[in-house]
């Protein structure tokens, strides 16, 4: 039987309801969702529920898009329209959808879907036998090398940055640099020497940075690849970011102190002036 599911103020067979490919729930993990239990048509532990729900989307800044009263209202007509029994509804806001950049407005729209799953919630067959379970490392928000859409982090640290006046934020773990919001970092040391974080997996392997490295390295430019401090990056004489988007972008001041003279630097404007020339030739 089609589910009749909750769409942005409007009720719709689950085969016509639409959101936007725009929507940053899709596009940034930029949303945060609950789920509730239905048994004999009633809500199990709604309160615990709705309050998490409160305290999730005050934690990202997305307004409630419905009142307490309108909330309760939508799970009690889920149920009716769905003839639930028993089973699952399934809320999801987004902060809404506008054109794909990392930072966000103030005021946007959420989105709000809802959707049950018919389910005998009181039925567990393995109730009887229990689980068999296997340990992995936590690795949550640490395997960066994928490139998900999982951007949530970076989309709200560049948020808050841009709200203090600054373009982008360098990432910091363990007191080195891992990226920038939505590239890879890389310094030139005093000495004349590129360095850049080794690839591992708390970072994205950026296209660019391995194409920018390679015509470095067919240059005379000596090119270390390790992990570098907040430090090494204040005393560098040059820093720029490489990105699909940006190419080789110079950044001249970090945490309010300039980078070298405080202007972009011979060896980030060669590399912009040959990445472009080259991946042109190798364009196809
Ligand atoms: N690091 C992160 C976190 C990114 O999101 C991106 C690009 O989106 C990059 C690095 C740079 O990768 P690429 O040069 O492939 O665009």
């Amino acid at each position: 039987m089609s589910r009749i599911v909750f769409v942005n103020g409007e009720w719709k067979p689950e085969a016509e309801a639409t959101i936007s490919v725009f929507d940053r729930g899709l596009l940034f993990a930029d949303a945060i969702y609950e789920v509730t239990a239905v048994i004999n048509r009633k809500l199990i532990d709604y309160p615990g529920h709705t309050a998490r729900l409160k305290r999730s989307l005050e934690a990202l800044g997305i307004p409630a898009p419905v009142s307490d009263s309108e909330l309760l209202d939508l799970h009690r007509q889920i149920i009716e329209r769905n003839d639930l029994e028993s089973g699952l509804i399934y809320l999801q806001i987004s902060r809404g959808a506008a054109d794909r950049d990392f930072l966000f407005a103030d005021g946007m729209k959420p989105s709000i879907i809802m959707f049950t799953q018919k389910k005998n919630v009181l039925e567990n067959t393995k109730w009887e036998t229990g689980l068999s379970v296997v340990t992995v490392p936590e690795g949550r928000w640490a395997n960066r090398q994928i490139k998900t859409v999982q951007l949530l982090y970076s989309s709200m640290v560049k948020t808050e940055a841009a709200k203090a006046g600054a373009d982008d934020v360098f990432l910091v773990e363990d007191g080195l640099i891992t990226e920038a919001s939505s590239s890879n970092v890389h310094i030139v040391t005093k000495d004349g020497v590129l360095v850049t974080r080794h690839l591992s997996n708390a970072l994205l392997h950026g296209i660019t940075r391995a194409s920018v490295l390679s015509l470095a390295q067919g240059s005379d430019l000596k090119v270390e690849e390790r992990a570098f401090s907040v430090d090494e990056v204040l005393s560098a004489a040059e820093v720029f970011i490489t990105s699909a988007s940006a190419f080789v972008m110079p950044v001249v001041r970090v945490d309010g102190r300039s980078i070298g003279d405080g202007k972009p630097g011979p060896v980030s404007r060669k590399l912009l002036q040959t990445y472009i020339q080259d991946r042109l030739a190798n364009a196809i």
